[in-house]
């Protein structure tokens, strides 16, 4: 899994790194703008140090800009576009003034960006709802927002009902309404170490969203609070289904391994669409 965004980064993320970002790159421009041949040692040697700085600052700056900033619309997908070159970039490029050309620019959008004006809890931007603090990255306005508010909604509501013991427990913190910053095919997903979440809009109807939604929290749940021997149950039957030819996993991706079967089972019993038989054996092992 790709590093993702730090849960909850603050306005210290910009601030306590926006001088050495700066400093950095004053030390680089001239550098790139001389006539050192870009393969010689001594520039790679020089212009290494200031690179990787402009990037791991960049990159924490990146991520306060997400918590705190309203996006504006037309910039929406230029930030995009680099963030994920600084989630992903993690050598120094052969031809730095090779790799400039591609995304200086991109680098350049973070001395706009953290000038962006500041989220206040409340708007569209930043909102309580239920138990879930949400963060509208993506910037969703009226329908769209409104199709995303239900389906949090929705979830909370389900999730409310524990679908196993004491779930409702696992409904908290901040949930991030984003497009592509990060993984680009799925609906949802929960970063376990920094415990934050995230939401993409993939369908028009808001089921995948919410059973999307509803599986990562139970990665939440059984990382968290789900009792052993419980999960030695589980695992337990897991391993029964994969040995045996003629009984099913819920779903392809529930046979993944014992956790992703879990909270395949758990989002779909809480959307209803879990099979009688999948549905006895779930609530035998988990109530
Ligand atoms: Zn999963």
């Amino acid at each position: 899994m790709l590093p993702l965004l730090k849960e909850a980064a603050t306005e210290k993320d910009i601030s306590s790194n926006i001088a050495a970002f700066q400093e950095a790159y004053d030390q680089l421009m001239p550098l790139l703008a001389s006539d050192i041949p870009s393969t010689e040692f001594s520039f790679q040697l020089l212009t290494n140090r200031p690179w990787v700085t402009l990037i791991d600052k960049g990159y924490l700056m990146a991520n306060g800009v997400v918590s705190t900033r309203i996006i504006p619309s037309g910039k929406a997908r230029a930030f995009e576009s680099a963030f994920q070159m600084l989630v992903r970039t993690r050598n120094p490029p052969k031809d730095i003034r090779k790799w400039w050309k591609t995304n200086g620019k991109k680098l350049e959008l973070l001395f706009e960006a953290v000038k962006w004006p500041q989220k206040e809890l409340g708007g569209d931007d930043l909102f309580v709802l239920g138990p879930f603090k949400v963060h509208n990255v993506k910037g969703f306005r009226d329908g769209w927002l409104d199709f995303m508010k239900k389906g949090v909604e929705f979830v909370a509501k389900l999730g409310a009902r524990n679908p196993v013991p004491g779930f409702s427990r696992a409904l908290y913190g901040d949930v991030f309404l984003v497009g592509q910053l990060t993984q680009a095919h799925v609906a949802a997903w929960y970063n376990p170490s920094e415990d934050s979440l995230y939401l993409r809009q993939v369908s028009r109807t808001g089921h995948d969203e919410a059973h999307a939604m509803l599986h990562e929290l139970g990665h939440r749940y059984y990382q968290k609070f789900a009792k052993k021997p419980a999960k030695k149950l589980w695992g337990k039957w897991h391993a029964s289904i994969r040995r045996s030819s003629d009984k099913k996993f819920p779903s392809h991706y529930a046979s993944t391994n014992a956790e992703e079967h879990f909270c395949e089972a758990l989002a779909m019993k809480a959307m209803g669409d879990l099979s009688r038989e999948h549905l006895e054996n779930f609530d035998h092992i988990w109530s």
